[in-house]
């Protein structure tokens, strides 16, 4: 039976992407050898990596001045080498805190300088994107969290700043166009929208690099791996590999911008169906819904075995929501199909139909 994967994370990658990805577990490419036994300097792995990097440059736009590279230590590593490499002790840096993982990163910044949380909406259990953020002028940057992955709320559009922005884009990389000339530094976990855990994108402005005094750890040290070209040590040849994968086929599903068409049309395919049907509605406010993790609950919580039963039944997984929140949680990621938005919406449906 088909399943219909709403995992948040790690989550859906392309049908496509896995049968590839499994033939190089096999062997790689006719060398005899699976892409996990060779070296991370072997020419097929130079090949991969660079061809990764330049399509993340591609499919961005990313201008001249930034850096592509591919880390280690998920998103919540750069939570702290974001403000290390940024931040000095003595300075001061502007968070919005719309999040688990935006606290988280407000918590790691601490540790290297001044956190000044600008905006919050802690006060709604982050069930809102705060407006009108003012940040003060010494702030040497502002942190978002792009897309609010277990809150499901997202920048519909991100604020203009006086400063740099530093972004967590985990779970909404490559899902719309964004202008990479606003950021110091953006970064996701791969294990969203990318490819398999174990690989971090960061894009990062070099020009926003050097400038603070304190000495860093080479591996936590940006232009340490700039100038490695992201494989100071070993790198993840094979996550990195599946990254690339998922990058030619987003290119080839017509790039960033046929993605936000797909993204857009299964996610208000979506939010018409909770709003619509009686029995369910929607945790974040509407004006903020995510695109990417879609937010609902049941009106009637006694009703939430039988729906999840009936989900089961349909071939849905992971569609149970994070315990901060409740209910469901339906994450729509690039990778997915409108079909199984579809199915979904088909067993909402039903479910109406028999409970009414
Ligand atoms: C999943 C997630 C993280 C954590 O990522 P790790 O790679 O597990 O550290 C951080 N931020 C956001 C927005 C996420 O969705």
């Amino acid at each position: 039976m088909k399943k219909h994967n709403f995992f948040a994370g790690p989550a859906i990658l392309a049908e496509e992407v896995k049968q590839e990805a499994a033939k190089a577990a096999l062997e790689y490419q006719g060398i005899g050898l699976s892409l996990m036994e060779i070296s991370h300097r072997s020419p097929e792995f130079t090949a991969i990596i660079d061809e990764a990097r330049d399509l993340v440059k591609e499919l961005l736009e990313v201008p001249e001045g930034y850096q592509v590279l591919f880390l280690q230590g998920g998103a919540s590593l750069q939570f702290y080498m974001t403000a290390l490499n940024l931040l000095d002790s003595s300075k001061t840096a502007a968070y919005v805190d719309t999040g688990s993982w935006s606290s988280k990163a407000i918590k790691e910044a601490k540790r290297c300088g001044n956190v000044e949380v600008v905006a919050s909406s802690k006060d709604k259990n982050y069930n809102y994107i705060p407006k009108d953020i003012a940040v003060p002028a010494n702030a040497q940057y502002v942190h978002i969290t792009t897309n609010n992955t277990i809150f499901g709320t997202q920048f519909q559009s991100i604020p203009d700043f006086d400063q740099p922005i530093v972004a967590d884009m985990s779970s909404d990389i490559f899902s719309r166009p964004i202008d990479v000339s606003k950021y110091d530094i953006i970064y996701a976990g791969a294990q969203k929208n990318l490819g398999p855990a174990g690989c971090t994108l960061v894009i990062v402005k070099e020009g926003a690099l050097g400038k603070v005094s304190r000495e860093l750890p080479s591996m936590l040290d940006y232009s340490i791996q700039i100038k490695s070209g992201s494989l100071f040590n070993t790198g993840p040849v094979f996550p990195i590999y599946v990254c690339l994968l998922t990058l030619r086929w987003l290119k080839q599903q017509g790039g960033i911008a046929g993605t936000q068409v797909r993204n857009e049309l299964k996610a208000m395919a979506l939010y018409e169906e909770i709003d619509r049907n009686p029995l369910f509605v929607g945790t974040a406010a509407k004006e903020d819904r995510s695109r990417m993790n879609i937010c609902f609950l049941l009106n009637d919580p006694s009703m939430s075995d039988a729906f999840l039963a009936d989900c089961a039944a349909a071939g849905i997984v992971g569609i149970k929501g994070h315990r901060s929140v409740g209910g469901f949680r339906a994450s729509t990621y690039n990778a997915m199909d409108k079909s199984s938005v579809d199915v979904l919406i088909q067993v909402m449906q039903d479910f109406e139909k028999k409970n009414m």
